[in-house]
């Protein structure tokens, strides 16, 4: 089949095999992409019509114990600013996100295990005790199932843990031998078990990766039915090992977007920071390419230039409701806007 008959047949079968898929992302062409952006976004629209949903990150400690070859906060890197961020840091900046109208709130750090299962739940309670009617989300990584059980149990609704690559092979080349794909693929199981809303994802254009990876990703996402789906480019960061290796390009992302939202016309799929970054008008472009989710900053600005996963990162000086209101405004340009809602996954 050539590639305009795999898109179609994707839309309407809502997968393709290995090799079909591995054909098209390996050929496809600026005609392809936008063809495939198209109907991507016509799904979106059909399910979500005009409405953006927004989520405020809120990264609380950039310590992490894990070494992953691409991040910026893996713990050989002597020269990351490490923060962390009281309980009462974060709850102000949930309070100050309340007022500017976000109704998810994203809970971000490294492996850090300062922050025992006490301390979570107890943050996670006094927020959803002050703020009834927003959801939450840990993006904490790789916890046991009995701390994911007690997190739920506090009132956590969503946990973001991006798999990074389903293929083991190429796993092990982003990471030190004490990471293991089997454990996070076991972890996101685990997640979806307990309840949560989970989001699994990959970065593009990460080192070594091929197009039949990629495949691999989309076939992992196609099993595991996660609720919400995070990819953005790869970038380098200039004190980890993979300093000089190529950053993930703008149309690779923004075509494995729309395939992710033809595969998956309800799935939570955010156009990323990391996207905004390789690009000025990225998020925008993901937007149009079937994304339906942005994610600003609620982080204090104190500590913005301390999370840095790669270089070059947007939005480390703003406020908040600067964040916000720049957000607000990129997606009105495009016909978008952003709404005041906790933005749920929906069958
Ligand atoms: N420690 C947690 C959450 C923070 S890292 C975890 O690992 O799950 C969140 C995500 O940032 C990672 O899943 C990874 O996909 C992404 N990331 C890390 N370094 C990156 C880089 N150099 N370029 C692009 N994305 C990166
Ligand atoms: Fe730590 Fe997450 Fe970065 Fe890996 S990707 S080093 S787990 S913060």
């Amino acid at each position: 089949m050539n590639n305009r008959e795999l898109i179609e047949k994707l839309k309407n079968e809502r997968v393709l095999s290995k090799t079909e898929f591995t054909q098209l992302i390996g050929t496809y062409t600026k005609k392809d992409r936008e063809f495939t952006a198209k109907l991507a976004r016509g799904e979106a629209d059909r399910v979500f019509g005009k409405k953006i949903f927004v989520r405020g990150l809120i990264e609380f400690s950039s310590y992490c114990k894990n070494d992953c070859y691409y991040c910026g906060l893996r713990r050989s890197n002597r020269n990351a600013e490490r923060y962390r961020l009281s309980k009462e840091d974060i709850l102000r900046c949930a309070d100050e996100g309340y007022e500017l109208g976000f109704r998810t709130f994203v809970l971000q750090s490294g492996e850090d295990g300062f922050y025992t299962d006490e301390i979570l739940c107890d943050i996670v309670k006094s927020i959803k005790n002050a703020h009834s009617d927003c959801a939450i989300t840990l993006s904490l990584g790789e916890r046991s199932e009995e701390s994911y059980k007690r997190l739920f149990d506090a009132g956590a609704d969503r946990y973001l843990l991006r798999h990074e690559t389903a293929n083991t092979e190429h796993y092990s080349k982003l990471h030190p031998d004490s990471l293991k794909a089997e454990n996070r693929q076991e972890c996101l199981r685990t997640l979806k078990r307990i309840g949560y809303q989970t989001g699994c994802g990959f970065m593009v254009g990460s080192p070594f990766q091929t197009a039949e990876n990629l495949a691999e990703d989309l076939l992992f996402i196609k099993r595991l039915a996660p609720e919400m789906v995070g990819i953005g480019p790869f970038i380098p960061q200039h004190d980890t090992p993979f300093r000089d290796k190529q950053k993930g390009g703008l149309e690779d992302t923004l075509f494995m977007l729309s395939l992710i939202r033809l595969m998956k016309p309800n799935v939570l799929l955010p156009a990323t920071t990391a996207l905004g970054t390789i690009s000025p008008l990225g998020r925008e472009q993901g937007i149009l390419a079937g994304a339906n989710v942005v994610m600003p900053n609620l982080s204090p600005t104190e500590v913005r230039q301390k999370y840095l996963l790669y270089d070059n990162k947007i939005c480390t000086g703003d406020e908040s409701a600067q964040c916000k209101e720049c957000l607000n405004n990129r997606m009105k340009s495009i016909g978008y806007e952003i709404v005041t809602d906790r933005g749920d996954y929906r069958n």
